[in-house]
């Protein structure tokens, strides 16, 4: 069921009949793997639009559609001049979904540039606007993405800067944008993304997969100082959390051989082992086996619990 307004999502929201049933918000499907069919009613935003909302010497604000493509906002962010997002190119999905999700990538995610977020809620049709704090954003994580959350996003509000803000420090963009340095710009900085996301990742459009499968787990600093011990050469970035490291799902997964490794119709991408990929035709339970064989593995070796950032539905 589609919604093109805040009025007509009002109209769904007041009839008994959606109350009745289950319902699942989705946006362009790409973070999510179904085990079966959905029993109930799949609600999909067709709000669009954006528009300037503020403006000062140093910032803008934008207030965008939920159904907008990210990427749409990102090439025209970048077009214009305004930082704060351009390393966040090329990731699929929508407006909204990014919001829930807290995309990041290459050291942006999108709390840093989010304002507000406009949500109605599904059980009072109520409508309530979050800032930042409230949105209670982590690393792949926003209060949006509780498994009770009523809320249906409609528009985000995010703000972006003016003046150059470049994050550079990023494994191969760093060294890719050494080259491009002095006088590089936000669209060199865009195209330097895509090139390396193309080099790096399967396109969903050729190779089903849902981008990173896992999310990087944080392990306490213990336990990372005797996981060094029996393997000196283990990957580590800092992480937010006090006395905590963030581990490289994808070395993890890698180490315990799955890299290019198939079962039946899914498998583990050669170029990325944190990516599943529908070989052909595997269905959403034989890649959530196969995922289950690579959470055991890891377990087993490293005693680390990997969480999927992948949304089960069914
Ligand atoms: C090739 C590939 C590369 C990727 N790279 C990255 C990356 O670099 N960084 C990253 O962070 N992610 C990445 N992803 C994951 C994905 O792009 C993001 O999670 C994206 O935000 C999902 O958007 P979507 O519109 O497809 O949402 P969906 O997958 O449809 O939904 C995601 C979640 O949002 C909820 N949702 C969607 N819309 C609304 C709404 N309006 N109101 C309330 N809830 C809603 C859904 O219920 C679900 O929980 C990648 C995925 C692929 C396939």
């Amino acid at each position: 069921m589609e919604y093109g307004s805040e009025e007509e999502l009002r109209r769904i929201l007041h009839d008994e009949y959606f109350h009745a049933c289950a319902s699942l918000h989705i946006g362009s499907g790409s973070n999510l793997l179904f085990l079966g069919d959905y029993n109930g009613i799949v609600l999909h935003s067709a709000i669009k639009g954006l528009s300037l909302t503020e403006e000062t010497r140093e910032t803008v604000s934008l207030r965008i559609g939920a159904a907008e493509r990210w990427d749409d906002v990102v090439a025209y962010a970048v077009s214009r001049g305004w930082y704060g997002i351009e390393n966040l190119s090329g990731i699929p999905g929508e407006c909204g979904a990014a919001a829930v999700q807290n995309i990041g990538a290459y050291g942006m995610e999108i709390k840093d540039v989010v304002e507000e977020v406009e949500a109605y809620d599904r059980n009072t049709c109520e409508k309530h606007t979050f800032t930042r704090e409230t949105c209670r954003y982590a690393y792949r994580y926003s209060r949006f993405r509780e498994e009770d959350s009523p809320c249906i996003l409609t528009h985000i509000r995010i703000r972006l800067a003016k003046t150059p803000r470049f994050v550079l420090g990023y494994g191969d963009l760093q060294e890719r944008m050494a080259n491009l340095y002095p006088g590089a710009g936000l669209p060199d900085v865009r195209r330097t993304i895509l090139t390396i996301r193309k080099e790096k990742l399967p396109d969903p459009e050729q190779t089903g997969n849902a981008g990173s499968f896992f999310m990087n787990p944080l392990i306490p600093m213990r336990h990372f100082e005797a996981l060094q011990t029996a393997y000196p050469g283990i990957p580590s970035f800092a992480a937010e959390e006090e006395g905590y490291v963030k581990i490289p799902a994808a070395w993890l997964i890698e180490q315990c051989g799955f890299k290019g490794k198939t079962q039946g119709e899914a498998g583990v991408y050669e170029k990325h082992p944190l990516i599943l990929i529908n070989t052909g035709n595997a269905c959403g339970s034989d890649i959530a086996r196969l995922a289950e064989s690579i959470r055991e593995a890891v377990a087993m070796r490293f005693h680390i619990g990997l969480v999927p950032e992948v949304k089960y539905i069914g």
